[in-house]
């Protein structure tokens, strides 16, 4: 790489960082270079199958982490690494948080990220084929789609019929601020069944661009920091270890990455960062702190012979649900998943508004040893007290005659131990016996936020402000799940979308 300074460097391709790289760009006289840590598809003809398929998540384009789900017990944590990031690889689940889930920043101090600042970008970033009203959009990067309900595989159409069965409200349009019950969800895919990362959505087009560059498989190991201004990018790629100078620096490493990069910048606890031999250049207490994941908790089975397949969807039907006595509109999900290898079906109850926090520290200065990620799932007591209200709830569907009927009668459990379904549906009544099993069980849901959260400059645990700029360094902003004060109820990729159509519209204003 020769020794030019660029206007822009954004580090990470993924669901932030691509809509960053993307509209930076749009504007001829900056000069934009992406960093990616994954490969770069130059487009869809070269991209391979397993990240253009919706069917399923892709697991080949994987950064290999695990982490603590409770303590003593790993489990493995999925995250893309190839550009589109996490959304290449993700189950294309197009779902807004609630309005109260961007209301709640306000608390933080940040009044930029109100529901009714957000919405017109929820409405910009996507092209609704079958919506059109207040809340949605058309003609926006990002397609969104749903299944027909009289179309559904069997097995979703007997989920879908046993959630009415239950007393469940349809809804047919998810993302109404509204919405609660059961509806098909609404899909990042194109008419072709392709998954619609932001690699595609953002960066197909304007890779023509003379002033943007994408380089793939470069590893950022750090941010070089000079009196008080980020300068350059430290990265590790085939030719070695290189410098690259840059007059404003965006971090869209995402929830686990940002942070890790962060650290090895000398930028966070400086008791942390001595232990790991780091010269602490910036106090931010908060970075790798606020580690929050919804939780998922369920019971699988086998499938009948060939009921699911490997052209099988993996989801199709989603349950919003509040759970009993909470004051919380929504804060419950549960689906039917549908995957080889067996056991191939499941239900699983997602805890959506989670109160417990973990944290990210690092392992080590060394960029390829992963960092300690620890989730601490179901520590707050009302978050275990509303999980075990999920599983009684799923024992009520394996109950119901159609789910019965798609082969839910002897169980596998998600600790793989084996259970008849009566069996399970009088152990879960015994709050201690669940308890137990949801210490064991408990898996986070792919929705890592809040390592580097947003906030006000007098607040000790923020790590940006709220235009995500980084509070002690000049020239250096966040864009990315990271910076969410509060996890929303929803899956998390068009709200990482959304910051960066958010962030990306300030920068190019703004001089810096
Ligand atoms: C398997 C899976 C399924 C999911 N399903 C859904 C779903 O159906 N719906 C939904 O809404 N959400 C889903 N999610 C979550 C959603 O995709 C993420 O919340 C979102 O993509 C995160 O965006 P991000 O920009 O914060 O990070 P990412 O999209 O993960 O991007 C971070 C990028 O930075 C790169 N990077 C990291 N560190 C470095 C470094 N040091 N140097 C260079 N590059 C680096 C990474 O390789 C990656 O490309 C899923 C996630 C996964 C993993």
């Amino acid at each position: 790489m020769s020794a030019e300074i660029w206007d822009d460097i954004v580090i990470g391709a993924g669901s932030s960082g691509a809509v960053i790289a993307s509209r930076l760009s749009e504007d001829s006289r900056r000069r934009v270079l992406l960093i990616e840590a994954g490969p770069d598809y130059s487009g869809s003809d070269v991209t391979p199958f397993s990240l253009l398929s919706a069917l399923k998540p892709a697991r080949d384009h994987d950064w290999g982490f695990d982490a603590e789900m409770t303590p003593g017990r790993r489990f493995e944590y999925a995250r893309g690494r190839v550009v589109g990031g996490s959304s290449a690889v993700n189950a294309c689940l197009a779902l807004r948080g609630l309005p109260s889930d961007y209301d709640e920043w306000q608390k933080f101090g940040l009044e930029e990220w109100s529901w009714s600042d957000v919405l017109p970008v929820f409405r910009s970033l996507e092209d609704d084929v079958e919506i059109s009203n207040e809340y949605h959009g058309q003609g926006g990067p990002i397609g969104v789609r749903r299944h027909e309900l009289n179309n559904l595989t069997p097995g979703q159409a007997a989920f879908y019929a046993a959630c009415i069965d239950l007393g469940f409200p349809e809804t047919p349009d998810h993302n109404h601020p509204e919405a609660s019950g059961v509806g098909t969800g609404p899909w990042n895919i194109d008419s072709q069944g392709r998954r619609i990362s932001t690699a595609m959505a953002y960066l197909e087009s304007a890779r023509g661009r003379k002033n943007l560059r994408i380089l793939g498989d470069l590893l950022v190991d750090k941010v070089v920091i000079e009196e008080g201004r980020a300068v350059a990018v430290d990265v590790i790629g085939p030719m070695g270890r290189e410098r690259i100078d840059g007059r404003r620096i965006t971090l869209s490493c995402g929830t686990i990455g940002t942070p890790s990069v962060l650290l090895r910048s000398g930028i966070g606890d400086p008791v942390e960062l001595k232990r790991n031999g780091i010269v602490p250049i910036v106090k931010r207490c908060g970075v790798g702190r606020n580690l929050i994941d919804h939780a998922r908790l369920g019971v699988g089975w086998m499938g009948m012979p060939n009921f699911v397949g490997n052209d099988s969807p993996y989801l199709e039907v989603l349950l919003r649900y509040t759970s009993t006595g909470s004051d919380r509109l929504n804060d419950m999900q549960m689906m039917l998943f549908q995957m080889l290898p067996e056991p191939s079906l499941s239900i699983r109850t997602q805890l959506m508004k989670p109160l417990s926090q973990g944290q990210l520290c690092l392992n080590s200065a060394d960029p390829l040893v992963q960092p300690d990620i620890r989730l601490n799932l179901l520590t707050d007591p009302e978050d275990m007290r509303r999980i075990i209200d999920g599983l009684q709830l799923i024992a009520r569907f394996v109950a119901n005659p159609r789910i019965a009927q798609i082969g839910a009668r002897s169980l596998v459990l998600d600790d793989g131990s084996n259970m008849d379904a009566s069996v399970f549906s009088q152990q879960i009544q015994d709050v201690e016996w669940a308890v137990e099993y949801a210490q064991r069980a408990v898996r986070h849901y792919v929705h890592p936020v809040g390592t580097s959260r947003m906030g006000s400059l007098d607040d000790p645990d923020a790590v940006v402000d709220q235009y995500g700029k980084l509070i002690g360094v000049q020239g250096l902003r966040i864009a990315d799940a990271s910076i969410m004060p509060t996890i929303p109820a929803a899956n998390t990729n068009l709200s990482c979308i959304m910051i960066g159509e958010r962030i990306a519209q300030w920068m190019l204003n703004e001089a810096d």
